[in-house]
């Protein structure tokens, strides 16, 4: 890791202690594989996953990458906690699932690949590093004219802290304590304004439930806590 680099060291430490459980459906990720299905399924309504390749930003351990090469669609996944990479890759072979993995930053990703990408996923990611108005621009340059991209998060709202830190990582304690820092949490307005000035063409704002019991996540227009955003790079005319 080079100084000046879009990342917090501590958090990709994070992840890559919590590595070896990332494909435990009922362990530490089981929000993530639980809420996978619904944002999988969104993605697929609003971009055409055949018309290119896709690339997933800060892919952790796969979960999302790999469902969507499962379907049939060429994928690739780039993150920086290299541990959680090496489990991404194991979970492909063993599911004999083609899914090509780097360790890279966004930013380093697109010196070498702009503009190759017709969908560009970056979920449950953007809270996590230092700049993310760099993320989104690398994002913006990763894809084609015209690629579809989606970012989630979380809104830096009294309601999110309540519910996914004190809720989520205190009391029930479904997610390690200290996964989210509030701070790091980001507001519609504010991620509309990442991708205004990334380039990007804004689509939708649709807030995610999920509830731990059921283990159901569905899209609504409550965008307090979770919340998934679709946006285009304009096509070239
Ligand atoms: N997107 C996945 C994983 C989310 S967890 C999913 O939703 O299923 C957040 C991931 O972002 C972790 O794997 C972490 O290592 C990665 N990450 C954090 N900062 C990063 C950075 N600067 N560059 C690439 N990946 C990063």
């Amino acid at each position: 890791m080079t100084a000046g680099e879009n990342v917090d060291p501590e958090e990709i430490e994070k992840f890559n202690d919590l590595a070896h459980r990332w494909w435990d459906t009922d362990g530490d990720f089981k929000p993530l594989h639980d809420i996978n299905p619904c944002r999988l399924s969104y993605i697929q309504e609003k971009a055409d996953l055949a018309a290119g390749p896709t690339l997933d930003v800060g892919c952790g351990g796969g979960i999302l990458a790999e469902s969507i090469a499962r379907l049939g669609f060429e994928t690739t996944g780039i993150d920086m906690a290299e541990k959680a990479l090496g489990v991404a890759k194991l979970h492909a072979l063993e599911s004999d699932v083609n899914v090509r993995y780097e360790a890279s930053t966004a930013e380093n990703f697109a010196l070498g690949h702009a503009e190759q990408f017709t969908t560009v996923t970056c979920l449950e990611m953007l809270e996590h590093v230092t700049d993310y108005g760099e993320t989104i621009k690398a994002c913006a340059q990763l894809a084609q004219p015209g690629a579809d991209l989606f970012f989630s998060t979380i809104n830096r709202d009294p309601r999110a802290y309540v519910l996914l830190i004190l809720g989520a990582e205190y009391v029930l304690n479904m997610l390690p304590r200290g996964t989210h820092e509030y701070s790091k949490f980001i507001k519609p307005s504010e991620l509309a304004a990442g991708i205004r000035e990334a380039g990007l063409e804004l689509q939708e704002i649709r807030g995610m439930s999920y509830n731990p019991l059921t283990r159901k996540a569905a899209l609504n227009n409550n965008t307090t806590a979770n919340y998934i955003v679709h946006a285009k790079k304009p096509a070239t005319l």
